[in-house]
């Protein structure tokens, strides 16, 4: 479904990125843990290329997504093709204050698949069924609790029917009683066989959720594993002490 290859990533003279290969199955879900700094949300952006990569391969279904050889209007066409397939959740919800929770989440149906208002407020309502907030639907994101907002970010994330959701800290801007919602919400799909890519610090709900899990540092994928032997029994050193500081 994803498929990262030797994938480097420089912002000037840092590489961020020193050749991580990753591979999200479809239905799998593999959670990226590591400290701050070593490049996480960098490779979660390059995977829909919000960041753009420097060498290497990202494909998804086998159709490559960076495309150093595609410029102008045809790379817009293939990227904005790609992104309607990735769901992405970032750490801020950034929903648009001024419309109501079903506007945003039915936004970009309506925007770039032209769905009338009749069939995006269905499928809206459904999306935000999922997530237990249809009773919300008509109030703005004002009104919510973080852990409300969070939840019709990945509503409307969902509304594009991706292939695969990508999660970026969801709940670490969270106050700690909203997380739970959340996870909850990460949980039902899951449940659903959802493909996801988690980058987490919570490292009990990732070993939960997780059928694969990576460690990051400066770069580099130092281990992964399943995530009973990564969380309980590593191998590398680095990969341990990062543990003991976290859990
Ligand atoms: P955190 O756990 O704090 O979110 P992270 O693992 O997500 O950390 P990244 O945000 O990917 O780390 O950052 C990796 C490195 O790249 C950091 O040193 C960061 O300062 C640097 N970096 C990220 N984005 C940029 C940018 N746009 N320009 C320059 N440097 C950047
Ligand atoms: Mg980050």
């Amino acid at each position: 479904m994803v498929e990262v290859r030797n994938v480097h990533k420089r912002f000037g003279n840092l590489e961020v990125l020193k050749g991580i290969n990753l591979t999200v199955d479809r239905g799998k879900i593999i959670s990226i843990i590591g400290p701050s700094g070593s490049g996480k949300s960098t490779l979660l952006r390059s995977v829909n290329n919000l960041e753009v990569i420097d060498d290497g391969v990202i494909l998804l279904d086998g159709v490559q997504v960076n495309r150093p050889d595609m410029k102008g209007m045809a790379f817009e066409r293939h990227i904005n093709h790609i992104r309607q397939n990735m769901g992405m959740v970032f750490q801020h919800f950034n929903l648009f204050p001024h419309m109501s929770t079903i506007d945003n989440v039915t936004l970009a149906p309506r925007k770039l698949k032209g769905m009338d208002k009749k069939a995006a407020r269905e499928l809206g309502m459904e999306q935000l069924e999922r997530v237990g907030l249809a009773e919300k639907a008509d109030v703005f994101p004002n009104w919510l609790s973080g852990g409300q907002k969070q939840r019709v970010a990945i509503a409307r994330a969902l509304a594009m029917k991706p292939k695969v959701m990508l999660f970026d800290e969801a709940t670490s801007a969270l106050d700690p009683e909203l997380v739970e919602e959340v996870n909850q919400v990460m949980r039902s799909l899951a449940d659903e066989h959802m493909t996801m890519l988690i980058v987490t610090h919570e490292m009990s709900f990732a070993r939960d959720v997780s059928d694969w899990a990576l460690f990051m540092d400066g770069g580099v994928v130092v281990e992964e594993s399943a995530p009973d032997k990564l969380f309980s029994n590593p191998d590398q050193e680095r990969t341990r002490n990062f543990l003991q500081k976290h859990l």
